[in-house]
């Protein structure tokens, strides 16, 4: 499995790295890198910029009959839409990484988006990076890696990412808001976030960003020897 493309699955909590490590890792072998967060992020926007509440399963299943969320990948780099807007950026923002946990949680939604996931596992080799995909969305993945690291080192990676793009927050808030996150997708009934009983369990905290690439590139390349050799 599956098919004639390889797949691996990044699973882990909020700022573990996974996003950083898993598109450099696909920029070096040539797979095609999608992080599904952003999914889960766009329909988050489209019920922020609605008024609609993002934990209201009702209102919710209404916005999925008219939401339009794509990805386009361009040269290593993952595009979100809207409507045709691209909205890569906006989806960033602090708040939608509240409503996309909110959301995330509801049925409808992993319904809604889990087709899609699989379709782009099934045009190409894949690093998917994510909550489930190693338990749900790919269980037949080549790989499964469970990424995670330290919270107070999540936390500073988040923290700098969001000051850097000029959000007026403090370490403690991060902190908080991530502890959050972790809780509500780690005990959702459906799809929560834990590891396959077959992953990889790579803990990060204290390593530097090529040592943990470094590690990274190994697993894949054992894991899919034909497609390396
Ligand atoms: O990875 P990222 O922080 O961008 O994901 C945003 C939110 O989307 C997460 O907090 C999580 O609740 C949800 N998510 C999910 N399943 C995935 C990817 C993300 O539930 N495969």
């Amino acid at each position: 499995m599956p098919g004639s493309h390889y797949s691996v699955a990044i699973d882990g909590p909020s700022g573990a790295g996974k996003s950083t490590l898993a598109r450099r890792a696909a920029g070096e072998l040539g797979f095609l890198y999608v992080d599904t967060g952003a999914l889960y992020r766009a329909l988050a926007l489209q019920a922020l910029q609605e008024g609609v509440p993002p934990g209201d399963e009702a209102s919710v299943a209404l916005l999925l009959e008219t939401a339009r969320v794509s990805l386009r990948h361009e040269g290593g780099t993952q595009l979100v839409f809207l409507s045709g807007l691209d909205v890569t950026l906006d989806i960033r923002a602090h708040e939608v990484s509240r409503a996309a946990s909110d959301i995330s949680a509801l049925p409808a939604v992993r319904a809604f988006l889990l087709d899609r996931q699989r379709a782009l596992a099934r045009e190409t080799d894949v690093i998917m990076d994510g909550r489930d995909i190693g338990t749900v969305v790919l269980p037949g993945a080549d790989l499964k890696i469970f990424l995670t690291a330290a919270p107070e080192d999540r936390a500073r990676r988040r923290h700098t990412e969001l000051t850097a793009r000029g959000a007026a927050l403090t370490y403690d808030e991060v902190l908080r808001d991530l502890l959050i996150r972790d809780k509500n997708d780690a005990e959702r009934p459906l799809a929560p976030l834990k590891p396959a009983p077959d992953a990889v369990l790579l803990d990060t905290t204290g390593n530097t960003f090529s040592q943990s690439l470094a590690l990274i590139l190994r697993l894949i390349r054992d894991a899919c020897p034909e497609r390396f050799q």
